[in-house]
């Protein structure tokens, strides 16, 4: 599943989703925080420009909301149920896990974004360097 031509490849490691064969991101690193959601303009092996239209990204908050949730899971399980917290403790263990995961949800969410629009072309590729020769 965690293999080139797999939407979940591109989502989860931030890869082109046209070819998956580099990252869009300026820095792999997401807590980089001042380049946490800076992409580069296109994809130097498929030239796909990731900003399919203006303010396209702002369409991953739909997508950050059930990513978030997901994330809120293991502390509500781990604090609440394993642990008998109260409530308030159990808020606490959530904000915090949402606040330390922030980067990687911002970042998940916008890979999870663009590969609905944007589909695996194995051909991709060799597609952009034979016009451009
Ligand atoms: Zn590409």
């Amino acid at each position: 599943m965690l293999k080139k031509g797999y939407k979940l490849y591109s989502i989860l490691l931030g890869e082109c989703p046209r070819c998956h064969e580099e990252t869009m991101y300026e820095n792999k690193n997401p807590y980089k925080l001042k380049t946490t959601i800076k992409l580069n303009e296109n994809c130097s092996s498929c030239n796909l420009h990731y900003h399919l239209e203006p303010s396209f990204f702002t369409g991953s908050m739909y997508v950050s909301y059930p990513i978030g949730i997901a994330f809120t899971v293991p502390p509500f399980l781990i604090s609440h149920v394993l642990c008998s917290a109260s409530l308030l403790t159990t808020l606490f263990a959530i904000t915090g896990t949402l606040i330390v995961f922030l980067p990687i949800i911002a970042r998940l969410s916008r890979n999870a974004w663009i590969n609905i629009f944007v589909s695996y072309d194995k051909d991709a590729v060799e597609k952009y360097t034979s016009t451009n020769q």
